[in-house]
């Protein structure tokens, strides 16, 4: 959800670039793809629960990336995730000529920080600067937090993101309009 609503913020508050019908939904894609990324490190992940062995696989994932909120929610794995991205829509490219890839690329980056962003306010943190292994968060005091998948996240997060969102598409209304309506002529 964050990373929707960080992509609709970025979408109507600046100038972006006429794409393609075919790059915007792939672009959506990516952005949740990437909002879900940072958590390959968890095994209950909903980026493995929903794969048959991703139960199995994930756990690799968690042994080399070193566990929960580890390399995959820093900096440093954001850029390594980031290049990783960068390499396979390059190589994807010559097949779907129509599709903007920087666009997609951006959409995946937003989803990702965003992602790296709520975390921020659980009461686990994320440890922005790994190598050096400290977890920050916000507010600084640990119970004053939200816990992950607890009552706030779901009744007041949430939904306080949802109304972000339509507020974002109602508030600049005219030029959504003017999106959608490059698409559906
Ligand atoms: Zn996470």
């Amino acid at each position: 959800m964050a990373a929707f609503t960080a992509l609709t913020v970025f979408v109507v508050t600046q100038t972006i670039p006429h794409v393609t019908l075919a790059t915007g939904i792939t672009a959506v894609v990516a952005n949740l793809i990437g909002g879900i990324t940072p958590d390959i490190d968890q095994p209950t992940a909903p980026f493995w629960r929903n794969l048959p062995i991703g139960k199995y696989v994930g756990k690799t994932f968690d042994k080399f990336l070193g566990g929960h909120r580890f390399l995959s929610h820093s900096i440093v794995g954001a850029f390594l995730f980031g290049f990783a991205f960068h390499y396979i829509l390059q190589v994807l490219k010559p097949s779907f000529p129509h599709l903007n890839m920087d666009v997609i690329w951006w959409a995946f980056m937003i989803g990702y920080a965003s992602h790296l962003v709520m975390d921020t306010i659980t009461t686990e943190g994320v440890p922005w600067f790994l190598p050096i292994p400290i977890k920050l968060g916000i507010p600084p005091i640990k119970s004053l937090r939200v816990s992950t998948g607890g009552l706030i996240e779901r009744f007041a997060i949430f939904p306080g993101l949802m109304l972000i969102t339509v507020y974002y598409i109602y508030g600049n209304y005219d030029k959504v309009k003017l999106l959608l309506h490059s698409y559906l002529k």
